[in-house]
């Protein structure tokens, strides 16, 4: 499913110094890039009748093209080559299929269901197409970067599901480099904000976290910083103890994942004020940005 609300704000481009190209082109020719400094700031100030000339063989035409170097293909697309998998939570169809979701699947740690149909806020709109929405715009903003997006689903498949087995193995085959689980949260009125929650270390049966858990933090950490700062929202009152952190080994999307993943709850559907934040279209966008940039972070090191 994809639908563009009217609410939809185009999302900003993010510029990128292209320093290091400059510098690297500097050293190839210090004498032109010299020549040209010289003519810059000479002609500039002193007029035509400065010491142009001065800049020896350097003309203004051929030092000009120092400054003014085709970009590298790669510049403004800095996860050209990046794969990032986006997990939207559960699926509006969940609800009219609760015998096949509530199959046991083994998560490592325990037997859980294999999905759930998540929560709603009062009025009514749900979770999973709350997930869908944010996880279509995100998706939007990384392709822009250049990274190369997978979805687990996009109410493109069977009405339910998948599994949180097969969540987890699609960015394991993926090899991604970053995974993130989009949900919202079902908590009492008054609990408020958001939360991201980062795998335990977790080794039973088919689940080992160990290898990603510092990556996993990591990328919690860009994100939850990110998500805070250009959303405005508080971290979570009721989780976290205000670190918007949380760690857990009791979801399958984290146990069985190989690759650095993160789950994030955006906000408390059953709270009214988060309500109102998460059924805006200009919010969910700027939910989008601040996950994006958090991911940009984390995968530029
Ligand atoms: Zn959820």
């Amino acid at each position: 499913m994809s639908y563009t609300s009217p609410e939809f704000d185009p999302p900003q481009q993010r510029r990128f110094r292209r320093a290091p190209l400059a510098v690297g082109l500097a050293a190839l020719v210090p004498g032109a890039l010299l020549g040209w400094v010289v003519y810059e700031g000479v002609g500039r100030s002193g007029g035509s009748s400065g010491g142009a000339g001065q800049a020896g063989a350097a003309t203004p035409k051929s030092a000009g093209a120092v400054p003014g170097a085709s970009p590298s293909p790669s510049a403004g697309r800095p996860l050209q080559g990046k794969v990032v998998v986006i997990d939207p939570g559960h699926n509006p169809g969940n609800f009219q299929h609760t015998s096949e979701i509530n199959q046991q699947v083994d998560i490592g740690t325990n037997w859980k269901e294999c999905d759930t149909t998540g929560t709603s806020t009062n009025a009514g709109y749900t979770e999973a197409r709350f997930t869908l929405d944010v996880a279509d715009r995100l998706r939007t903003l990384l392709e822009k970067q250049g990274a190369t997006v997978k979805m687990t689903h996009d109410g493109d498949r069977p009405a339910w599901g998948p599994c949180v087995t097969k969540r987890a193995e699609i960015g394991n085959d993926a090899h991604a480099d970053a995974a993130i689980s989009i949900h919202a949260d079902g908590a009492p009125e008054g609990d408020r904000g958001f939360h991201v929650i980062l795998p335990a270390s977790v080794h039973a049966g088919a689940a080992d976290t160990r290898p990603i858990v510092a990556s996993s933090r990591t990328l919690g950490e860009h994100i939850e910083s990110d998500f805070a700062k250009v959303t405005g929202s508080a971290p979570s009152n009721y989780v976290g103890n205000g670190t918007g952190l949380d760690v857990r080994q009791d979801l399958g999307g984290l146990n069985l994942s190989t690759v650095p993943k993160v789950f994030i709850e955006c906000g408390n559907m059953r709270d009214s004020k988060d309500a109102a934040l998460l059924t805006s279209g200009a919010w969910r966008q700027k939910a989008a940005q601040g996950m994006s940039e958090g991911i940009v972070s984390f995968l530029r090191g």
